[in-house]
């Protein structure tokens, strides 16, 4: 049997840890976050990959804290501009900049622009303290509309359109919007997935233990 297991979200977002919490309802897990600690160091986000931000997070709390741990990155990944802003879509036009200036400034980059396909993306990493990872991805294929719309959302989503609606993310209901985001489909497949990953938990934390007897006998 799979003994409960504390799993910490590396966030500080109330918001993030309740969508977590609700939907890994009645599997043996008991689910915190960094607020349920002391304080702990920043984690840099200074990869140049999704995946790269997502493990540094995840495997860093994990070897402070001593539990599992769970942590995403994503962005907005447009084809024309090879990808960018990519990781660095939180700051792409500055550390102050709002949301707002970010979405100006994206669509000043492509006013000539033919090609308009983007899609977002989110990768998630569960870490254990030994450094083990699992990795999940999930992907939002749409294209940069002509002028913002919609007030929902946050980011980018004014001027990410969705073919399949018709609509721009920021004209989606949270709950539409859930439904076929890169962070919806992500945390959807760690769902359907989750009681595999409480197996892999369950056999790599006995190797972390049993690295750290080797390493206080030396
Ligand atoms: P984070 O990895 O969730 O912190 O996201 C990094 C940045 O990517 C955010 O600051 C946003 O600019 C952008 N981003 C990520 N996900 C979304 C989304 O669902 N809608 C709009 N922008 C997003």
């Amino acid at each position: 049997m799979i003994e409960r297991t504390t799993l910490v979200i590396a966030t500080r977002n109330p918001g993030k840890t309740a969508e977590i919490r609700q939907m890994l309802e009645g599997y043996p897990v008991t689910v915190k976050n960094l607020d349920d600690f002391g304080p702990i160091p920043e984690i840099p986000e200074d990869g140049e990959t999704f995946d790269e931000n997502a493990y540094k997070k995840a495997s860093f709390a994990s070897r402070v804290l001593g539990f599992p741990a769970m942590a995403d990155d994503s962005g907005l990944c447009v084809n024309t501009l090879n990808g960018q802003p990519g990781v660095h879509s939180a700051r792409f036009a500055g550390s102050k900049a709002t949301d707002a200036d970010k979405c100006a400034k994206l669509l000043e980059m492509l006013k000539n622009a033919e090609d308009r396909s983007a899609a977002f993306v989110c990768v998630i990493s569960i870490a254990v303290p030994t450094g083990a990872a699992l990795t999940y991805e999930g992907r939002c294929e749409g294209a940069i509309a002509q002028a913002p719309a919609g007030e929902n959302g946050f980011g980018y989503d004014p001027v990410f359109y969705y073919p399949p609606l018709e609509k721009t993310f920021a004209q989606l209901t949270a709950e539409e919007k859930n439904r076929v985001s890169h962070r919806g489909r992500a945390l959807t497949e760690v769902r359907d997935e989750f009681d595999r990953i409480l197996k892999w938990i369950d056999l790599q934390i006995p190797v972390a233990e049993k690295f750290s007897a080797n390493y206080t006998n030396q």
